[in-house]
């Protein structure tokens, strides 16, 4: 692993081409630090400085234009981004990840997702492909019960 100093992550922002700043620094620690895909609120709680959301949203839109992070979509419209580099995404597509629609927590599943890609209608072509299961954590359960699963 990284040592997590912001020298190492200055030195991994200019290697990718990322125009450093304070916020960029920021945000690719709270990545570096936490695995799985976070979202935007996820990353401010987390941040060692204080970011607005707009802030995080910009820095995030310039780590996916690098090709640094990956956005993960879920159902409710409350995006949360991944680092490329994540264990498991490495080397591989068809991750899968489960994500808590109560608290936001969310984690790589050990799992991989194979889709036949001769099933896909028209001529689509898959360049990446990661699969997203939502529902609740083992501590949210409790909160919501099976049937409320809709
Ligand atoms: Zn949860």
């Amino acid at each position: 692993m990284h040592p997590l100093n912001d020298h190492t992550i200055i030195h991994m922002l200019k290697e990718l081409g990322v125009y450093v700043t304070q916020n960029r620094v920021a945000v690719l620690k709270v990545f570096l630090q936490c695995p799985g895909a976070i979202s935007i609120s996820r990353i401010r709680k987390l941040s060692a400085i204080k970011l607005d959301r707009v802030s995080v949203y910009r820095t995030l839109q310039a780590f996916v234009e690098k090709n640094l992070i990956l956005i993960v979509p879920n159902a409710r419209g409350k995006p949360h981004y991944i680092l490329k580099a994540s264990p498991g995404l490495a080397h591989q597509n068809g991750a899968a990840f489960f994500i808590c629609a109560c608290c936001g927590d969310s984690e790589l599943l050990p799992d991989t997702v194979k889709i036949n890609h001769n099933h896909l209608p028209g001529h689509h072509l898959v360049k990446s492909q990661y699969l997203v299961l939502e529902g609740f954590c083992q501590k949210c359960q409790h909160q919501h019960p099976p049937h409320s699963v809709s």
